[in-house]
């Protein structure tokens, strides 16, 4: 039977370590502050909107929500980035995707001063990533490695299968993996021979957005597993991509879904904007 790895806990404790190191910033004078712009009416968007806003507030993160209306135009967009880019006071810029049709998230996203991207998706941020250089790491990809740290996983050699190669989790978490030293090998919806792959792994992250895309017979006794996926079963319940019930029971790590990655991957948002007005005062 696996230890559960609780990210809400663990989200609780670094964003307590924060509060102290933010008022200690705030002592010699540096505020960090992260602007969120979020365009149109998407629900889903919204929450996550507020829920960081909120996080910041927490641990004493200036935060701003720039709202702006569904039929902005790719150039007011871009206008308001590039206001955000001159602006002094903001350290980190994100700009909420998913982004209405007639803006082209590609240029508004290359648009982000890479010293302010702290989504970590401008192309400099991942190719300052891929060399192992001075940048900002995407949030979730960080917030497992933080998850991996704070439970005593050691990745340097070990077998890490990644399932799922999107810009924001799958290639990113294996960029980091292969930073410390992990055999990594990434996999998705042509791979060939999942099961064959993921039951040589000592640990397995999946992020493919589909229910069960890692049963118990896929793995092997004692493997770590990581759930990036957020799903709704056919009850509504939020779940994720792993068969939760049957791979515990024989995994000797694993992270819930609610309370695992989720909670982890605000907390890295908040980290990385205290890294960029900590290398903006610097
Ligand atoms: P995405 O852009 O849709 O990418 C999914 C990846 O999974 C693709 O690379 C796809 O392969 C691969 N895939 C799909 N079906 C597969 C299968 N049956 N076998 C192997 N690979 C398969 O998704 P994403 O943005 O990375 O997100 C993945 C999941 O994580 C979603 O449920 C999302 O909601 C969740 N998520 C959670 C957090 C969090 O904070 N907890 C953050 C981000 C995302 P191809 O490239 O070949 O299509």
């Amino acid at each position: 039977m696996a230890t559960i790895m609780d990210g809400k806990a663990l989200s609780q404790k670094l964003k307590e370590q924060m509060k102290e190191r933010i008022a200690q910033m705030r002592v010699e004078g540096i505020i960090p502050k992260l602007v969120v712009v979020l365009v149109g009416n998407d629900s889903a968007s919204e929450v996550y909107v507020r829920n960081k806003h909120k996080s910041c507030g927490e641990v004493g993160i200036e935060s701003e929500i720039i709202h702006l209306p569904e039929e902005t135009t790719q150039e007011e967009l871009l206008d308001t980035v590039y206001q955000l880019n001159e602006d002094p006071t903001v350290d980190g810029i994100l700009v909420q995707l998913p982004l209405p049709k007639q803006i082209n998230e590609k240029i508004v996203l290359r648009a982000i001063l890479p010293e302010k991207d702290v989504d970590g998706f401008h192309p400099v941020s991942v190719g300052l990533l891929s060399i192992g250089d001075e940048g900002f790491a995407p949030a979730t990809p960080s917030g497992i490695m933080a998850i991996f740290k704070e439970y005593g996983i050691e990745v340097a050699g070990k077998n890490c299968v990644v399932i799922g190669r999107s810009n924001i989790v799958g290639k990113p978490m294996a960029a980091l993996l292969l930073q410390h030293d992990a055999t990594v090998t990434i996999c998705h919806s042509k791979t060939q021979n999942l099961a064959e792959i993921t039951r040589r792994a000592d640990i397995v992250i999946v992020a493919t957005g589909r229910r069960n895309t890692l049963t118990a017979d896929m793995v092997k006794d004692g493997v770590v597993v990581v759930d990036v996926g957020m799903n709704r079963n056919e009850l509504g319940k939020l779940c994720g991509d792993v068969d939760f019930a049957q791979v515990k029971e024989k995994a000797s790590f694993i992270t819930p879904v609610p309370g695992g990655v989720g909670p982890m991957t605000i907390t890295e948002l908040l980290e990385n904007t205290i890294l960029a007005a900590q290398r903006h005062h610097r």
